[in-house]
């Protein structure tokens, strides 16, 4: 399988080095060549199959031959097994009609370590084989963070290093990133927000000498590989509803785009899905976009959903390459004005395929509070405020009798402060990371400035 970029001007790439490289050299994102698709029958056979056969069956096509058979199948084992539930990703029925699918198992409590468990073990996969080392600089609004930390700490042939908005994440974000004492893990506390971190990974990523002499590479939202392990609990959900004889439903709390861009690419891979919904917190440029087709960013609003406090999503230009025929001048002139003008107007027939596809709505921090109240109330689930988002958008788009399927991308005790606010109850951490508060932390407070980030890179790495 080849992987082409977003802008139409870089070199294609095998799915290893897509996923060693993260952002292409022309500044766009790397999409497979083609889609594959699964028949009806192959989908169907999925039914009552382990999460991780399901995983194994959705990925191989996309990874072509980059691993072998029985590389990739213990790549996907060793990655689920610190989970700490056997389905994985279990669905629960919030009413009728409406479940929720939930992704918050895994070690640091969301549902980014889906993804990244995989890409840790992948990386380990292609690069002691050909005896390379490299530096995994990501930005975090603090989730992605902490679950690159767990999943790279301690590899021999990866430095990595976390920029995260200082005093924007929350105490438990915080304390997963800090307390791991592996020499390998750098978290720098950067003086801005989400979009400043983002807006410097980026800077790194492209200037060439700098990415060739630390060996840079990506492992945020952006990175295929990091896409292509969300595609498959779409399909454990939709499979375990009466997919492929029953169409879904999905409503995604959504930030880059790549959580709901994964459930894209399994509609285009097969998957009944009628439609995916976006819903947004307060800063809502998706929601806006898909209401107006003008996505124009507007700042950033701190919120109690903080892992969705962004003004651009990034992984949107990959659905623009989609419903732009694959265009990659016209995303390149799209990209160029969102620079250069803060914004753009998605072209008319491309905002209609994608009102075809992705519904979208927002929700108030007022109505994510009580609708974490309600749901305690209504069914004894417990969610975190960005499941909540995704709870209050879902219930203003059920269309019975299709069902609708919540993400549910994050554990409460991550978010305990919104949590106690909505409910008065406080939610406890399992029981396997309740001595996080104990641990002693470790980071470096820094400058949101390129040279001095790049210096402090360069130093910290390990000979
Ligand atoms: C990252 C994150 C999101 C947003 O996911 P995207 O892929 O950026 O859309 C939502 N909720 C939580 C808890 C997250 O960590």
């Amino acid at each position: 399988m080849r992987y082409i970029s977003t802008r139409g001007r870089a070199p294609e790439l095998g799915f290893k080095d897509a996923m060693l490289t993260g952002l292409a050299r022309d500044g766009g994102l790397y999409v497979p060549a083609e889609i594959p698709r699964l028949s009806p029958d192959e989908i169907a056979a999925l039914a009552g199959q382990s999460y991780e056969e399901v995983a194994y069956r959705v990925m191989a096509p996309f990874t072509g031959d980059a691993f072998s058979e029985a590389d990739l199948r213990g790549a996907i084992e060793r990655a689920y097994a610190g989970f700490g539930h056997a389905a994985r990703a279990p669905l629960v029925q919030l009413a009728p009609g409406h479940f929720l699918l939930e992704l918050f198992h895994g070690p640091t409590l969301a549902f980014k370590d889906f993804a990244m468990q995989v890409i840790g073990q992948l990386f380990q996969l292609a690069l002691a084989r050909e005896g390379r080392r490299i530096t995994i600089v990501g930005a975090t609004s603090g989730d992605t963070g902490s679950a690159a930390i767990e999943a790279f700490r301690g590899l021999d042939n990866v430095d990595v290093f976390i920029l995260f908005p200082h005093g924007r994440v929350s105490e438990v974000q915080r304390r997963q990133m800090t307390t791991p004492v592996e020499a390998n893990v750098h978290a720098l506390a950067l003086q801005g927000d989400f979009d400043d971190c983002q807006a410097r990974l980026k800077d790194m990523f492209n200037d060439h000498d700098f990415r060739d002499s630390v060996g840079l590479a990506g492992v945020n939202s952006i990175n295929w590989a990091r896409v292509l392990a969300q595609v498959v609990y779409y399909f454990t959900a939709a499979v375990s509803l009466g997919a492929p004889g029953r169409p879904v439903d999905f409503t995604v709390p959504t930030g880059n785009f790549g959580d709901i861009f994964a459930g894209y690419i399994a509609r285009r891979m097969g998957l009944p899905i009628r439609r995916l919904v976006v819903a947004t917190n307060q800063n809502d440029i998706l929601h806006r976009c898909l209401s107006t087709g003008e996505y124009r960013t507007d700042g950033v609003k701190p919120s109690i959903s903080p892992s969705m406090d962004i003004q651009v999503s990034s992984n949107f230009e990959r659905a623009l390459f989609e419903v732009l025929g694959r265009d990659g001048a016209a995303v390149t002139q799209l990209m160029d004005e969102l620079r250069s003008a803060g914004g753009f107007s998605v072209p008319q027939g491309a905002l209609e395929a994608l009102r075809e596809i992705f519904g979208s709505g927002r929700a108030s921090e007022d109505e994510t509070s009580a609708t974490i109240a309600a749901q305690l109330a209504a069914t004894g689930e417990l969610l975190c405020p960005h499941s909540a988002v995704g709870v209050k958008v879902a219930q203003e788009h059920l269309a019975p009798p299709v069902p609708m399927i919540t993400l549910a991308t994050a554990h409460p005790a991550k978010f305990p402060d919104a949590v106690e606010a909505a409910t008065g109850r406080r939610p406890g951490l399992p029981p396997r990371m309740a001595d996080l508060f104990d641990r002693s932390e470790r980071m470096r407070v820094v400058e949101n400035d390129l040279a001095a980030l790049q210096a402090l890179i360069h130093e910290g790495r390990r000979a």
